[in-house]
């Protein structure tokens, strides 16, 4: 799924869903065809992304054991790039207990490599109060442990208010209702105690959401009392910010223009595509902006390619769409991927910083982030993750100090033809595969020997590996 705009699909899932040239368009989508007819993979919204739902939710469901090995796969793909924690902002189709019981499983076990704090989203529309009763007596926030923890509710409170962002259609109008539905379930959240977050990718929705929690704390002592925050919001209006600012919420930001700013720019021109999200004007409000990608159903999990969109400003493509007064540095940028998700998940105290007293979080990455070209930014990857202490990914001159990951076992899967993203590997890594593949050759070994040549046994010493020095 790609931006809640597009599905693609290979050959063997067109198969699975059943889509052939006798399947009409669904309602709200598109299957694109070729000139016989034939469904190419590819499913486009028009305009919302329940066709990309319920295509994806035609396909077969794995085995327990299938959805471990998978999930452990996954976790360890985070690890790659330097992730030792995620908050899961939830989303549709994501049942609560049921579909979270992989990773509780894994969490039993022992055997996350990726904390996680979970946001608990109800599913259906008109039940949703109902949901939140249900989950409000089973758990509260902050339950869990420093591996598995819940971290209250959202990013939809009510299916009536959420603004589905697709920069390719017109802003989506919610309904009459919609702010109706967000109090009641806001009101049962604010007097439960129970924090949250919510999913408001316009300042129209944002202003009315607004109204709703201004009138909540009116009745509740000017203060909502729990920690509260906005998802997105990618054109909030400088009067929003204040409103939000006294309200005592805060802002998670992700970087969906990196891959559709052109697209929002042509929709809302330049100067709104300057402040898309207006970054530092939340920053300089005081407010913790955390940042994040909106993976896995928008966009890449990969943070160094928000990490890049934040400290340049441009696109996947290098074109420049914010206001330089609107970049931020690359301390800045870090700050909001490190300790200002810690704030939200309510863990600075362990979390965020290397430092005496917190959890032995930390990724030794593939270059210095803050000496190189901003071109090279979004190629970063870890080199070693290590979480809880714990070795979780190790590549290069620290391979095969991972902790042990069996192969997957499902030969049909991508992962196993096409090897993950460490198969196009970037510059140095592949110099160094290179080198190392060349030096371990028997019978170059042999011909340099034969040459006289010292044979050196390590090729790389760590101590020496210096290659971005500022
Ligand atoms: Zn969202």
């Amino acid at each position: 799924m790609h931006l809640y705009q597009s599905a693609l699909m290979n050959r063997a899932a067109v198969a699975a869903v059943r889509y052939d040239r006798d399947t009409p368009d669904p309602p709200g989508g598109q299957i694109v065809r070729d000139r016989l007819g034939e469904p190419i993979g590819l499913v486009l919204a028009s305009p919302a992304a329940s066709v990309l739902y319920s295509t994806l939710a035609k396909g077969p469901v794995l085995g327990n054991e299938e959805k471990l090995e998978s999930t452990r796969h996954f976790l360890r793909e985070l690890n790659r790039f330097g992730l030792t924690s995620a908050i899961d902002a939830a989303g549709g189709f994501q049942d609560f207990p049921e579909d979270y019981g992989t990773v509780m499983q894994l969490a039993e076990r022992g055997e996350l490599t990726v904390r996680v704090a979970y946001h608990l989203f109800p599913q259906t529309a008109g039940q949703e109060l109902d949901d939140l009763r249900r989950w409000i007596a089973m758990v509260k926030p902050g339950d869990g442990d420093q591996w598995l923890r819940a971290n209250g509710a959202g990013e939809n409170l009510a299916w009536t208010a959420a603004d589905y962002e697709n920069f390719a259609e017109p802003r989506p109008q919610l309904l009459e209702r919609a702010a109706a539905d967000l109090e009641a379930s806001a009101r049962l959240l604010v007097e439960s105690g129970w924090g949250f977050r919510l999913h408001a990718t316009y300042d129209e929705t944002i202003r009315q959401d607004l109204d709703v929690l201004e009138r909540i704390a009116r009745d509740t002592g000017g203060s909502l009392g729990v920690p509260w925050l906005f998802d997105h919001a990618e054109t909030i209006s400088d009067r929003s910010i204040d409103r939000l600012t006294s309200l005592g919420g805060n802002v998670s930001v992700q970087n969906r223009l990196y891959f559709q700013g052109k697209v929002f720019q042509s929709r809302y021109g330049p100067s709104a595509t300057e402040w898309a999200p207006p970054v530092t004007k939340l920053l300089s409000a005081g407010l913790t902006v955390a940042a994040g990608t909106d993976a896995t159903r928008v966009s890449s999990y990969n943070p160094w390619l928000a990490l890049h969109w934040l400290t340049t400003g441009t696109d996947v493509a290098g074109s420049q769409l914010s206001a330089p007064a609107n970049i931020v540095d690359r301390d800045t940028a870090l700050g909001m991927y490190t300790i200002a998700g810690a704030k939200l998940s309510g863990e600075s105290e362990s979390k965020g910083s290397i430092q005496v007293g917190k959890y032995a979080d930390l990724a030794v990455l593939s270059a210095d982030y803050f000496c190189i070209a901003d071109a090279e930014i979004p190629f970063i990857e870890a080199e070693l993750t290590v979480v809880g202490g714990r070795i979780v990914y190790a590549s290069d001159v620290y391979e095969g100090q991972a902790e042990p990951l069996a192969p997957p076992s499902m030969g049909w899967s991508p992962v196993v033809h096409f090897g993950g993203y460490h198969r196009s590997a970037s510059g140095l890594a592949q110099a160094r595969q290179l080198e190392e593949a060349s030096a371990d050759s028997a019978e170059q070994r042999a011909w340099r020997e034969r040459r006289g040549e010292r044979v050196a046994q390590h090729v790389h010493d760590p101590l020496d590996v210096n290659e971005n020095a500022c």
